[in-house]
C-alpha cells in the first residue's frame, strides 16, 4: 500500500488543518489549541492516519485532548479509539448511528463511541477561547458545526464542502438548503469543510462564498428535480466559481442527481 502523507496546515496562531489527499476526496481533521490543550474536530478515516495527527500535536506540546466528532460517518471517526482516556462530544444522533452501524465501522477500524453527547447547542472553553457546538441538520442529522465567534470561524464537519455538497439523507434535503441558508446569517471570516481544496486552506480558509456555492447547487437541484432533462445537467448548471474540479466529483454530482431524481423528481 502506498504511503498516505498528512500535511499540517496552519491557518492562524492556534488553529492546524490536518490534510490528508484521498483518491476520491480529501480528508482533514481541524484542531484548535492553547498551551498543552487541543480541541481536535474528527479523527480522520483510520487508527494509523489519526495517529500521525495525535502525533504532530503531542510534538507541539499537547497532552490534553478533547475530541468532537462532527458526525458518525468513517471519515470522521476512524481514531476515535486514540482518545479513550478523553472526553469525546458528539451529537447523540452520532452516538447512536455508531451504535447502529458498529459492524460496518469496524470492517475499517475499531469502534469507540462518543462519550459525551448533546442534543441541540452545548458551550465549551479553550482557556479563554469560547467554542459553540450546534446541531446543523445538513448533510446528515447528527451534524454538528463548531463555531468560534472570537475568530469568526466555523468549522464546518459535512455541512459545507468544495466543490459540491454529497448529498445523503435525501428526504431531509430541504432542511438542508434551509439551514445552509441559516448560516449565511453567521459573522464568518473563515470556514474550515472537511473535504475541500489543499490551495485553499493554505490560503487560510474559505470565505463565505463557500456558503453561496452549496446553497445555490442544492437549491439549483431541487429546484430543476422535475424537469425531463434533469438527470443531464452538468455541474456548470449549478456551479459557477469555485475551484478546480476533481474528476471524482462528477461521479458524486452524477450520484447527488440520481438520488435527488428519485426521492423527489418522479411524477
Ligand atoms: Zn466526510
Amino acid at each position: 500500500m502506498e504511503a498516505i502523507k498528512m500535511e499540517a496546515i496552519k491557518i492562524n496562531e492556534g488553529v492546524m488543518v490536518f490534510y490528508l489527499e484521498g483518491e476520491e476526496y480529501s480528508i482533514t481533521s481541524t484542531a484548535l489549541y492553547r498551551g498543552n490543550k487541543a480541541i481536535l474536530f474528527d479523527t480522520m478515516d483510520n487508527v494509523e492516519n489519526c495517529g500521525q495527527v495525535k502525533r504532530h500535536l503531542q510534538q507541539l506540546g499537547i497532552t490534553h485532548f478533547i475530541v468532537v466528532n462532527t458526525h458518525w460517518h468513517w471519515d470522521h471517526v476512524g481514531g476515535n479509539s486514540l482518545y479513550q482516556n478523553c472526553t469525546i462530544i458528539a451529537h447523540s444522533l452520532c452516538k447512536a448511528a455508531m451504535e447502529r452501524n458498529k459492524n460496518e465501522l469496524a470492517e475499517r477500524f475499531p469502534v469507540f463511541l462518543p462519550n459525551l453527547i448533546f442534543d441541540d447547542k452545548i458551550v465549551i472553553y479553550l482557556d479563554q477561547l469560547k467554542i459553540e457546538l450546534i446541531n446543523t441538520v445538513i448533510h446528515s442529522r447528527d451534524s454538528i458545526i463548531g463555531y468560534i465567534p472570537q475568530l469568526k470561524l466555523l468549522i464546518a464537519g459535512d455541512t459545507l464542502e468544495d466543490p459540491l455538497p454529497f448529498i445523503d439523507e435525501v428526504e431531509d434535503l430541504n432542511d438542508h438548503i434551509h439551514n445552509i441558508g441559516q448560516l449565511k446569517k453567521f459573522d464568518l471570516k473563515c470556514i474550515i469543510p472537511s473535504h475541500g481544496n489543499k490551495r485553499r486552506y493554505c490560503e487560510g480558509g474559505y470565505d463565505k462564498t463557500l456558503v453561496n456555492a452549496n446553497y445555490a447547487y442544492l437549491s439549483g437541484i431541487m429546484s430543476r428535480a422535475k424537469n425531463k432533462d434533469f438527470l443531464d445537467d452538468s455541474m456548470k448548471d449549478y456551479y459557477g466559481s469555485l475551484e478546480e474540479m476533481r474528476a471524482s466529483y462528477k461521479d458524486i454530482h452524477r450520484a447527488n442527481l440520481n438520488l435527488v431524481r428519485k426521492h423527489f423528481g418522479e411524477p
